[in-house]
């Protein structure tokens, strides 16, 4: 080992310079990270394969402006230098280096990091009178002829360098090290990969307008980061998330602490205005410093565009608030927007070869972005993902580049993948090498079973009726039943069955990887996108009927009598399900039906008989015990906040052929229970194995104030709804009903799903445990197990339970388990993209909500009519519920004139000049007509119609046509038919859709059988389908409304 100095020039925080002098230590031996390695490197981790054509090495500038085309997985063999990695550090900031870092983590990029300055012989040590930027080139050089000599020339190497004056210098030294540009990069070896052209020219392009930037300051600067810190300490400064309010130009900040010194910050500080904003975007981390008491504002509370729900009271809502400016950024949350540019006025264009154009994020909380283009004409109306480069205090508008191009604006496909990346939801295909850890189960090549599997598992083939119920045409079926008699009929045995994922997606495998970062299959109101490839989701995982397959199992011995738990058994199993039913003929048999079971269809009577009987004896005694289980729960206060009302009824290929609404089946209730007994007994036990690391689910109480609608709007109708305890809450609610109107009951429902708190996933590590309860639920743990198949977080339990099953054997758990912090990671990580998953589905909802109605004429259509609910008052207008759509929205009743609506004698409204007034369950117009009344649950007839704007998603416009009911000839079947034809209209849409993308591949290059296979699901399928229906029915579209679902 040699030492010698390294000298630094860094420069502080305030600007200056320092000279820093460090030891440094050269090595002979620093790994090369390459399989082609001849000198014996110690190579632990990813390696560069030795098939490639040729490494690249990238320049400093290179990595540190244009990291986002290495950033392509195409681009294989790429040597990141410990000079370029420093140079991001020093000169990007933390967000940029953690970018880089995540990369070289990451084993589906092919990239790794040199560290080629502690290497003897590539380093090469400053000149005297050597530029900064001048000695970085030569190191990087000096690394790459070090890869090709260290390869012995096997590999060609590829150095790239936007410095023209390197290319002049570096190209003929050595054969086989070549020195390019990243144009003349890509345009030889990647000619095809257009996207990477186009950002290279996007990025390229922005560098050049940076250098011409104004000067004059348009915001306040931003306090350098020690006196931030020594602000929020001193407690002068408060640090939180800005949030930005979608319908009105204020801004809020969600504090960590709830209030300091003498101020009560728990409803958060306001910050009112673009100034005060001081360049902060939705979601950074910032500072903010209070302003005067006298300088306090209120929260705006008047109805605005496209406005749904909020939470909180009203009465909090204008009173003067905690009102703060930004003095500075922690930490950007910047990420891919969407934007659309706006057709051209011949204004904005600046030069004749390049134009900076405003562009307008699709997200009404993001600024104008600034993006310099060649293509300003070729984009108009397009709707292009962006990133965002800088905003300094100069430049009113955030300076950004585009990175490519979705499609025109309004187009079916440009949108939903807009929804998407607005969700930061990334679905590309499954790469090769993943598909290749994949099992194969064809027609040649049949999946078996491993022996040393059936070796170690329970077999329960022989011993165990095992059945499941789903959806009908349910693909991925997850779980499965068994219910039977012991010790001649003394004890009962309930087993549930769940499908034995982690088998087959090995931990830190690419899959897994994959599988990790989706964390959920995602489900649109067309198609949905799996998080495992479908020969483990609809194939390999899924308990299909007569086949065998591996599974987790939980078994609980119970008293037949009491229904006392003896003994629980966990561990894998080995199952053949022997029956794969549907609710619908799972409850006929119940019922004492004559109901065909597909399975039985070939037996002969009496066998056919024998065995119908045992199935339907074992269907009982099931219902016997959740029946038990869900009295033993509503003891405890579980609620019921939201039913499926609506389901789509198929046929043999999957058509709809009617949209009926739901029986309640009792066999629901039945499988959830035990799924949500399974889920408990599981989170028992690994909370008390790991009591410190393992991943539970949480439902938090909610917050009281959140109930102040409800109990208000509820006391409005001579309600009282106890929201004290959950129990006191599902018991009013129970008693809150109108036995005249039905949709009372269903509106307070909603309203108390509104309220609640979002369950979350956690580290056990992290709370006491008096904060593992599931208020929904009512449980003192949960987790969740029972769909491995579609969630990571069901994965990871799996993971847990098999180590905690490892250490009652005696052995340790075979590999070293997440501690208590990555597993906390993972647990947000996995929230994050829950909530994402949500929203995405309520979006694309929303989009065929108003495709439906986009192609109607509201002024002729009868279907663009329905009746509506009243169930909020405001001081505009009110909040409307459309059960025949589940649509929620505002509808005005004062408009930008200052008019207002009117009712007629037959109750039909128009617009009259005249006042408004607002009460507490009602508010009241006043014109020369006379005065009209709207009152809390009044039906009220409304017309839809499609508000489009072109830079946003298309919205739903309400507008009241009649303060009476709408009256339809027969209501109960038009109810039904707005949502039938609803989801023809997705079916329709997703058949063109998929038609189309399949005439472009057609005119594209065959694609292989594999690729065909695993690629993203694009037709609407039953599963989907269902789900979109089962949303349709939400009454309430908010993420919320599926936290109490049963299955929560
Ligand atoms: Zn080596």
């Amino acid at each position: 080992m040699i030492k010698t100095e390294k000298i630094l020039h860094l420069k502080s925080c305030r600007g200056r310079k320092v000279r820093v002098v460090r030891e440094h230590y050269l090595r002979e031996q620093v790994p090369c990270y390459s399989s082609l390695c001849q000198a014996d490197c110690v190579n632990d981790g990813k390696l560069l394969p030795g098939d490639l054509t040729h490494y690249v090495v990238p320049d400093v500038g290179v990595v540190v402006d244009y990291l986002e085309i290495l950033e392509f997985r195409e681009l294989q063999g790429i040597v990141f230098t410990q000079t370029a990695c420093q140079a991001v550090q020093h000169s990007k900031g933390r967000r940029q280096y953690n970018r880089l870092r995540n990369l070289l983590k990451d084993p589906r990029h092919d990239c790794v990091l040199f560290a080629n300055e502690f290497q003897e012989y590539s380093y090469c040590p400053r000149e005297k009178g050597e530029s900064q930027e001048k000695w970085q080139t030569r190191c990087v050089y000096s690394a790459a002829v070090w890869y090709h000599n260290h390869l012995a020339g096997m590999m060609d190497v590829v150095m790239i360098t936007e410095d023209q004056d390197a290319v002049a210098q570096y190209s003929s030294l050595n054969s086989g090290v070549y020195v390019i540009s990243v144009q003349d990069f890509l345009q030889n070896f990647w000619p095809e990969l257009q996207a990477a052209h186009d950002l290279y020219g996007s990025i390229s392009q922005a560098l050049q307008e940076k250098e011409s930037e104004g000067s004059q300051r348009e915001f306040a600067e931003h306090l350098p980061a020690e006196v931030l810190e020594a602000g929020i300490k001193s407690g002068r400064y408060i640090k939180g998330t800005l949030n930005i309010n979608k319908h009105h130009n204020e801004a809020f900040i969600r504090t960590e602490g709830l209030s300091n010194k003498n101020t009560d910050l728990s409803w958060g500080v306001l910050v009112s205005g673009n100034k005060n904003r001081n360049r902060a975007v939705h979601g950074d981390a910032v500072v903010v410093e209070l302003l005067p008491k006298s300088e306090w504002r209120g929260k705006v509370t008047a109805l605005a565009e496209g406005q749904g729900e909020e939470k909180g009271g009203e009465e909090n809502e204008s009173k003067p608030m905690p009102t703060g400016r930004v003095v500075g950024i922690l930490q950007r949350n910047w990420r891919d927007y969407v934007v659309t540019f706006p057709p051209r006025d011949g204004t904005q264009a600046q030069s004749r070869n390049s134009q900076r154009i405003l562009a307008v994020p699709w997200d009404r909380r993001i600024p104008k972005i600034r993006i310099s283009t060649q293509q300003a004409d070729a984009l108009q109306d397009h709707r292009v993902v962006v990133r965002i480069d800088s905003w300094e205090s100069t430049s009113l508008y955030p300076n950004g580049h585009s990175v490519r191009v979705l499609g025109r604006a309004g187009e079916l496909e440009t949108e939903v993948q807009t929804i998407l990346i607005e969700n930061c939801i990334h679905v590309s295909p499954f790469s090769d090498a993943q598909l290749r850890e994949m099992p194969v189960n064809s027609p040649e090549k049949p999946w078996r079973m491993d022996p040393a599997q059936v070796a170690e598992r329970r077999d329960l083939r022989e011993t165990h009726l095992v059945f499941s119920i789903d959806p009908r045409g349910c693909e991925d079926v997850d779980d499965a039943l068994s219910l039977r008699g012991l010790a001649g009929g003394a004890l009962l045995e309930l087993g549930v069955h769940i499908a034995d994922v982690t088998h087959f997606v090995t931990e830190g495998s690419l899959t897994d990887l994959e599988a990790r970062s989706r964390a959920t299959t995602y489900y649109l109101a067309d198609r949905r996108y799996d998080m495992l490839p479908a020969v483990l989701s609809a194939d390999l995982c899924s308990l299909l009927g007569g086949v065998d397959r591996y599974a987790m199992s939980v078994l609980w011995e119970l008293d037949a009598h009491s229904l006392a738990v003896n003994k629980v058994w966990y561990g894998r199993t080995l199952i053949r399900s022997s029956y794969q039913l549907h609710y619908e003929l799972a409850q006929a048999l119940l019922n004492g039906e004559r109901a065909e079971v597909p399975e039985l269809a070939r037996l002969g009577s009496e066998e056919k008989d024998a065995k119908l009987a045992q199935l339907t004896r074992a269907l009982e005694m099931l219902t016997h015990v959740a029946r038990h289980l869900r009295a033993q729960r509503d003891r405890g206060g579980a609620l019921e906040l939201e039913g499926v009302e609506v389901r789509a009824q198929l046929d043999e290929e999957r058509n709809i052929t009617a949209l009926v609404p739901r029986q309640p089946l009792e066999v629901h209730e039945t499988v959830a229970e035990c799924m949500i007994y399974a889920n408990y007994w599981v989170a028992r036990k690994i909370q008390e194995t790991f009591p410190h690391q393992a991943l539970l689910r949480r439902h938090p109480p909610p917050r009281q104030e959140f109930f102040s609608q409800l109990v208000d709007v509820a006391s409005a109708r001579g309600f009282t709804v106890d929201t004290r305890t959950n129990k006191a809450l599902a018991e009013s609610l129970d008693q809150a009903v109108d036995p005249q109107d039905p949709l009372v009951n269903r509106l307070l429902r909603m309203m108390a799903t509104t309220a609640m708190s979002q369950a979350l996933y956690f580290s056990t590590g992290l709370e006491s445990q008096d904060q593992y309860y599931h208020y929904g639920l009512a449980l003192d743990r949960y987790t969740h197990f029972t769909s491995p198949i579609r969630r990571y977080a069901d994965i990871v339990v799996h993971r847990l339970l098999t180590a905690a099953i490892d250490m009652d054997r005696g052995a340790g758990p075979g590999r070293a388990l997440a501690n208590n912090k990555e597993l906390e990671e993972m647990a947000q990580h996995i929230n994050n993209k829950n909530r994402a998953a949500q929203q995405a589905q309520k979006l694309s909802t929303l989009l065929f909500q108003c495709l439906y109605f986009k192609e109607r004429d509201p002024q002729t259509d009868q279907r663009c009519v329905a009746d509506a609910v009243v169930y909020s008052i405001r001081n505009n207008g009110m909040l409307v519920f459309v059960p025949e759509y589940g649509v929620k929205g505002p509808v005005y009743l004062k408009n930008r004139e200052g008019q207002v609506v009117s009712a007629g004698q037959d109750g039909s409204c128009e617009w009259q000049s005249g006042a408004i007034r607002q009460y507490s369950d009602h508010i009241t117009t006043t014109s020369s007509c006379g005065t009209s009344t709207f009152r809390l649950f009044d039906h009220i007839t409304v017309r839809l119609s499609v508000h489009s704007t072109p830079c946003h998603a298309d919205s739903l416009n309400l507008e009241v046509i009649s303060n009476k009911p709408h009256r339809s000839a027969e209501p109960q079947q038009a109810h039904s038919q707005g949502r039938s034809q609803l989801v023809q209209e997705v079916v329709r849409l997703a058949e063109e859709a998929y038609q189309q993308a399949q005439e472009k591949a057609a005119r594209r290059p065959k694609l292989s059988k594999e690729e065909r296979e695993f690629s993203q699901s694009k037709t609407p399928n039953l599963y989907s389908l269902l789900e979109e229906v089962r949303e349709l029915a939400l009454m309430d579209l908010d993420g919320a409304a599926r936290v109490c679902a049963t299955t929560a």
